[in-house]
């Protein structure tokens, strides 16, 4: 399941981006309210917007216009909404998605090329390890993007190792979709538990939520120490609710490819002029073909690299690298700009940190403060000043560290109403 269009040249992608553009930007000037609001304003005549660079001329959406006007961002009526959905609300309030027939079809649609691009077929058996009720998007988008490709797929849901392991065992499932830091939960288990994890069906992971690269595309902490153990195919993706699409990596590993006929991607500066290739800029994205809640230049906030260059997979299309950082999650510390996603690899790194929380808080001369949560087993001096060594040397940042405990831990990273684990608390005024 390789779309024809993903090979074709950058001119034909373009020309085929601007065919569906033009008709997003026909149906969204009739039905959302929003977009009407604004193109009046600015008086922009969306027949006017035909290319790629026509869309510069309409502003950006932001998460706070989202939040504030809702309801002026649905296009259809009540009773042609089948699925309702919500964003993770990670940062801030979350946001209602209202998704039609049409939606759900090309969700699955989505999920299908977007296994398919990781070497899925209908031979493969998911095993589901994420949530899919809890008005969570990606969960859905996984069983019906199975469903299309003609794959297996079983819902086990998150956490429960026994349960992960009891299904491996008793259904043979060949791929794992969960966030890969649980991978090593279960590797612990399954050693402290005699299972023989590896050699049993599993043969790769499609890895959510948290990177499993560096920005050369090696393996980071994280995606070494899974494979260091247990020698299984790791596949990043990344995606949201606001965009409805997935960006995966294919079996070459070098970047999250874009799926040209679903979405509109730019890459943006603070000033939302577009950043070069090789300079970081913000995810910022136009859906196609979206009939619920379709967005038009949506900044995600998500700071990554992109990448033209052909892929040896034979798709021609833009390649995401990984996520450096949310742009509202940006520590400053002492002239260095940094992002939580260096500072979770560095702790991935320290033998004796178990598990960790890092909180960001505003000090009394209105500077970004580190703290970090550690359980450790040693609780000494000596661990503290290794943790903080690796911290000078890799990013020059000296975090206060506090130990806790493991259950206190835990309690920090799974807030009642949250979907995924929270390592991230930012306190700053
Ligand atoms: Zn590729």
């Amino acid at each position: 399941m390789l779309p024809e269009i993903e090979t074709k040249s950058s001119f034909e992608i373009k020309a085929l981006q601007e065919k569906l553009l033009q008709e997003q930007l026909f149906f969204i000037s009739k039905h959302s309210k929003y977009y009407q609001k604004i193109f009046q304003q600015l008086r922009i005549d969306f027949e006017k917007i035909k290319t790629l660079e026509d869309l510069q001329k309409i502003p950006v959406t932001f998460k706070d216009d989202l939040q504030q006007y809702n309801d002026d961002f649905v296009c259809v009526p009540k009773n042609k909404i089948i699925d309702y959905v919500t964003t993770s609300g990670t940062l801030g309030d979350p946001v209602t998605f209202a998704m039609t027939e049409k939606d759900l079809e090309r969700l699955a649609y989505n999920e299908a090329i977007s296994f398919a691009c990781a070497g899925g077929s209908e031979n493969e058996v998911y095993q589901l390890m994420t949530t899919i009720d809890r008005r969570f998007m990606a969960g859905l988008a996984y069983i019906l993007g199975a469903r299309k490709l003609g794959a297996g797929i079983i819902r086990v849901g998150a956490g429960m190792p026994e349960l992960q392991w009891d299904t491996i065992k008793k259904m043979s499932p060949t791929a794992l979709i969960t966030v890969p830091s649980f991978i090593l939960k279960m590797i612990d288990f399954a050693e402290k538990n005699n299972i023989d994890y590896r050699n049993t069906s599993i043969k790769k992971a499609i890895c959510i939520g948290e990177p499993i690269r560096n920005f050369d595309f090696s393996l980071n902490t994280l995606g070494e120490k899974i494979k260091e153990k247990w020698d299984i195919e790791l596949f990043s993706t990344y995606a949201s609710t606001e965009m409805a699409t997935a960006f995966t990596e294919c079996r070459a590993g070098r970047g999250a490819h874009h799926h040209p006929e679903l979405i509109i991607v730019e890459f943006l500066d603070d000033n939302d002029k577009p950043v070069k290739e090789g300079e970081a800029g913000e995810v910022t994205i136009t859906t196609l073909g979206v009939e619920g809640v379709p967005l038009l230049r949506f900044k995600t906030g998500d700071i990554c690299f992109h990448y033209t260059e052909k892929c040896e997979c034979g798709r021609n299309t833009i390649r995401l690298g990984p996520v450096i950082g949310r742009k509202k999650q940006m520590i400053k510390y002492k002239g260095t700009t940094l992002y939580p996603p260096a500072l979770y690899d560095i702790l991935n790194n320290i033998e004796q940190v178990e598990n960790y929380v890092v909180e960001v808080f505003t000090n009394e001369i209105g500077t970004d403060e580190i703290l970090i949560y550690v359980a450790s087993k040693e609780k000494t001096d000596l661990v503290i000043k290794i943790i903080t060594d690796h911290f000078r040397a890799k990013v020059r940042v000296t975090p206060t560290i506090k130990f806790v405990s493991l259950a206190e831990i835990n309690v920090m990273q799974n807030p009642e109403m949250s979907r995924k684990p929270v390592k991230f608390i930012d306190k700053r005024e």
